[in-house]
Order: structure tokens, then sequence, then C-alpha cells
């Protein structure tokens, strides 16, 4: 049997033939064997694997997902496996209830076959945040996958699973989708559910599906949003989609020239279908430094839970308050660290309104930028990376760098907007993902785009 690069339907045709117990013995020597290559799992779910094949077989084959593998980022939380969100601090914490999103995906019969690997907590953009090791990407293995959804994004890209969930703070499911040629869509917030997320900063949380195919995405945001793939009657927000706007400031916030090149291509290309206009979006210029202080503060107090008492690791000491600080200094690792110290600082008497209550004002600014856009276009698109997939190591030493490569995605948070990320070309074999972004809840246009486009 062939594993690699199969879609849904491919997989539901081939369990048509071939039994549960077939398929999936042979798909983890696959899935075992090609993972070393990319290391895009942390671990495998496989004895879940097994108890869900079992419960499978009583229930009607016509599910939507009746025996599909789905891999799950690790910081979200699948009941009775490890949950570690690429921490030591929850090295060895086990999750005591599946995440809304799992409840669903196993309802419509999913099999969760592997937890996926993250930067730590979600923070960073390559995955080499990760406390137990890094994953490469799959197109070159001298790069990074991106972050934060790096594992999830990979092990999709490589063909070993047909899709994954993955979470978007300030881009962890656009950019890592993009730096793997894949898609990536991070939903409107609030229209899918974040119980069972560890949370990062809850203002910008999302969970969201990163798939090879857009069908089988399409798919899989349908049964986690809440929608019902059954029911025909659900309430989407539909609209012409003709007026594509693409924003100037865009251009000038240090974009390589393979990406401005392949996305002006990408823009030629369907000019024939929609109308493309520049727009102009100045908040943009704001957004990484009011992403940079909003999220540092709310991660600052989600954070705080982590004490060596409720949660995971504990260190030795008997002394309370060295229980807390040693616990939390030998857990956390460098870049947590540096973030719950800016968010502390940008919560602290006397800077809150110079720093955080300003940064919530230009929040409501970006977010009235992007509406004021909306009266113009249907869509809005824009590279969702500065860059190509870099080296690993060439930015892990210098913070800030890394903080540019969320440039183009942030906005999208700040503003609660969806955004879904695709391919629109390579350069030297790496490739190359734009975002097309929509109204609140207009999930189902950005769907409508895609399947218009003739790339
Ligand atoms: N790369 C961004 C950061 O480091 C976004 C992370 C995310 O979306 N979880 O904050």
């Amino acid at each position: 049997m062939n594993f690699k690069n199969l879609t849904i339907s491919d997989i539901k045709n081939i369990l048509k033939n071939v039994s549960l117990e077939d398929f999936y013995h042979h798909y983890f020597e696959f899935l075992k064997k090609e993972d070393e290559k990319i290391k895009g799992f942390l671990f495998f779910t496989e004895k879940l694997a097994q108890k869900t094949i079992e419960e499978l077989k009583n229930k009607p084959h016509d599910l939507p997902l009746w025996g599909v593998p789905i891999a799950i980022k690790d910081n979200i939380l699948v009941k009775g496996e490890r949950c570690t969100a690429g921490s030591k601090i929850l090295e060895n914490y086990i999750a005591c209830y599946d995440a809304t999103v799992v409840k669903r995906l196993k309802e419509k019969g999913a099999v969760i076959i592997g937890k996926t690997n993250l930067d730590e907590f979600a923070m960073g953009s390559s995955t080499e945040n990760s406390a137990f090791f890094k994953t490469y990407n799959p197109f070159d293995n001298q790069r990074v996958p991106g972050g934060s959804s790096g594992g999830s994004a990979a092990v999709v890209s490589a063909g070993l699973v047909p899709a994954s969930l993955g979470s978007d703070t300030g881009g962890s499911i656009r950019q890592p989708a993009s730096f793997c040629g894949i898609y990536g869509l991070k939903p409107t917030y609030s229209s899918v559910s974040r119980y069972g997320l560890i949370a990062m900063a809850s203002s910008l949380d999302q969970i969201g599906p990163l798939a090879r195919n857009l069908e089988d995405l399409i798919l899989i945001f349908r049964i986690i949003s809440g929608k019902d793939s059954f029911d025909s009657t659900y309430i989407e927000k539909d609209k012409k989609v003709k007026l594509l706007g693409v924003p100037e400031e865009v251009f000038g916030l240090g974009i390589e020239e393979a990406v401005k090149e392949t996305f002006w291509s990408f823009l030629e290309k369907i000019k024939k279908n929609f109308i493309i206009k520049k727009i102009s979006l100045p908040s943009l210029n704001y957004s990484l430094a009011c992403y940079y202080l909003i999220m540092t503060a709310e991660v600052s107090s989600n954070l705080a839970r982590y004490d060596g008492i409720r949660y995971g690791l504990s260190s030795k000491d008997t002394n309370l308050l060295d229980k807390y600080f040693n616990s939390r200094k030998e857990g956390f690792g460098q870049e947590v660290k540096r973030r719950i110290l800016l968010g502390t600082f940008v919560l602290s008497h006397g800077y809150y309104e110079a720093y955080y209550l300003k940064a919530l004002k230009i929040r409501r600014y970006i977010f009235e930028d992007f509406q004021k856009a909306f009266k113009e276009v249907d869509l809005i698109l824009m590279p969702t990376s500065p860059t190509l997939p870099f080296k690993i190591g060439e930015k892990t030493r210098d913070p800030l760098s890394m903080y540019l490569s969320d440039v183009f995605t942030v906005s999208v948070n700040l503003a609660y907007l969806p955004a879904l990320s695709f391919n629109i070309g390579f350069k030297n074999n790496l490739p190359i993902g734009a975002q097309a972004i929509g109204n609140l809840f207009e999930e189902e246009v950005i769907f409508k785009f895609l399947k218009n486009l003739e790339i």
C-alpha cells in the first residue's frame, strides 16, 4: 500500500476494501519511518488509535471522517495523552479531557494518530523553540518549517497525513503553511472553540486546520467550527468575490525580492477573473508593535498558572517561594521567560497606560482600518511571510529578526479576522504563500475565492 500524499477521499476509498486494522498496522510503520526525515511528530498516539478503531466498527461507515487519520498540535488536549505544549514544564502532563475540536473530529470518525511539534507554548516562528527537538522543512532539511505549528505543517506537507490542527495567535498556522507549501486557515476569532487549547494569548488564539488539499481543509473547518456537514441549513456569510484589495504598505515592510516577484506574478495570473485594487492599510505599520505588547501581556497572565503546584514540573524545593521560582526557572525556556518579563513590564503600574492601554487603542484602530477596507473590496490579499523559509539557526540569536517574520500575519489576529494561506509558487524549490483575508465570519467567501482560482 502506498500511504504517501493520500487525501481524505483517497483514504475513505481505500477503507472500502481494506480493514481498519490492516490499514493502520502498515500506516503506523510508514509514519514512523517517514517522520524520521522531518521529525514533525513529538509522539504517536498508537494505543488511542487502536481503541478508536475498535469503536469505529460499530459506527456508521458514512461518517465524514470514518477511519481518517488526523494529527494534532501538542497544545491541544487529547484525553489520556500527554500534552506538552513543547515545554519541559508540561513534559509529563496528561490531558484529562478532549478539546472540543478533538471531540468533534472523533464524533465524525477521525483517528487521532499523534501530537505534533511546536515552539514552546506556541511562541515562535520556526519550531526551534520546542524544548524537545527541531522539525525540518520537507522541501529542504537545512531550513525551518515555520512555526509555531511547524510539526503540523511539516507532516501534512511531507504527505504523512491529509490534515492536521494547529493554533494561530499571530500567524502560527498561516506562516508554517506558507513555508511548507500547503493550505492553512486561521478562522474568525470565536468561530472555533478554544476549549482545551493551552492558552497563549486568549484574545488572539484560534485553532484551525492545515491540509494539502482545499476540499480537505474545508471539511475539517466545517466540522470543528460547529457547522454540521450533514446539515445544509447552517448560516454562512456569502457574497460575490470580484474586488481584491492589495495593501500598498506590504511592499515596504522588509519583503524579500523573491516573495514580491512571485506575489506580483500571481496577481498578474488572476487578473483576468478578478479586479485587483491597490488599497491602503496604514495600520499595518503599527501591528507588530501592538501585537508584541498585547500578546506578551496576555502571556504573562496566562502562564502564571504554572507555579510548580497545580500543573506539571515541580522543583524539589520545600520552601514555597523557592518552589514557585525554581519550577518556573527549570520549566520554561528562554523565549517564554523573555515574553513573561516583557508582559509583566507592560502591565505594571506606571507603564500600563503608556504601553498596554495604548496598544488596546491601536488594536481598535487596526480593526477599523480593515473594516474601512472591506467597504471597498471583497477580500484582501497579501503575502503570508516577507521571506522564504529561512535556515535553521539563522534567526535564533536575534529575537527581533524572528519577530519580524510575523509582520504580515499579526494584524489579522488583532482584527479578529479569518485568513487562509495558500501556495502561489516556488523559488529555488522553496514554497511561497499568500493569504486571502476575509471580513468577520467570511470563511466561506474565502473558500469560494480559492475554488474559483485558476492558477
Ligand atoms: N510567531 C508568532 C509569535 O511568536 C505567532 C505565534 C503564534 O501564532 N502562536 O508570537
